[in-house]
């Protein structure tokens, strides 16, 4: 029998910055050909070693606005002063295609798209929640300087944010704790196969052939 049909997981992360969710996802994604990573726009600056158009698109206010105004984003949040948004066009082909797609969005962008789900049947079916935290405050810390790319006030901002995000952990429904990259992303490929096999996100009976 071939694998059955399905719709794929619009596989949402969210977590404090420095919390490890990039590297996950980077690990994920040169793993599993079949898996892909939705490119969000954003207006704040381009960091040391990022590219414009696989880290994200790097918009004008303006440009942004235009995509507010015409209905192109699934979500969008102001998060650390700066506007964040997920294209619809990221997202809605590949799921329909079987595709699983990585969302790394802030705790304000995962609950609208959990609003939005509560009236759009195929997103509640695809979307799934993972909350990925550091171990602790100090560690986070440490990372965010470790990176060399964010500036002083930059840094400040995001620890200051790290304890509002946090709190926000009861709204998912995974949770992976990134205390040691290797075992937190064990924790996450295994989830990512877990979800394949949701009986949630068939297309059709598998067995309809077999009755
Ligand atoms: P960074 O500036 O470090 O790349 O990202 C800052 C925060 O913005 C992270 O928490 C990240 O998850 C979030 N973010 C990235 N893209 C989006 C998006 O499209 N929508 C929302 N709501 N948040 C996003």
């Amino acid at each position: 029998m071939t694998a059955p049909i399905r719709y794929g997981t619009v596989l949402i992360l969210s977590g404090p910055s420095g919390a490890g969710k990039s590297t996950l996802t980077s690990r994920a994604l040169a793993e599993f050909p079949d898996l892909s990573f939705s490119i969000s726009c954003t207006t704040r600056a381009l960091r040391g070693g990022e590219k414009d158009g696989v880290d994200y698109y790097f918009l004008s206010k303006e440009k942004f606005e235009e995509h507010i105004a015409k209905g192109d984003f699934l979500e969008y949040a102001c998060v650390h002063g700066n506007f964040y948004g997920t294209l619809r066009s990221e997202v809605a082909r590949r799921v329909e295609e079987g595709r699983d797609v990585i969302l790394d969005i802030d705790v304000q962008g995962a609950q609208k798209i959990l609003e939005r789900a509560e009236k759009d049947e195929l997103l509640a079916r695809c979307v799934e929640t993972v909350f990925i935290a550091p171990p602790s405050r100090a560690e986070l810390e440490r990372r965010l300087r470790g990176r060399g790319t964010d500036s002083e006030e930059s840094i400040a901002k995001r620890l200051g944010n790290a304890g509002r995000e946090l709190s926000c952990w009861k709204q998912y429904k995974y949770l992976v704790i990134n205390d040691d990259a290797d075992k937190a992303y064990e924790n996450f490929r295994g989830l990512i196969l877990a979800l394949r096999s949701s009986t949630k996100r068939l297309k059709e009976d598998p067995f309809h052939e077999q009755r």
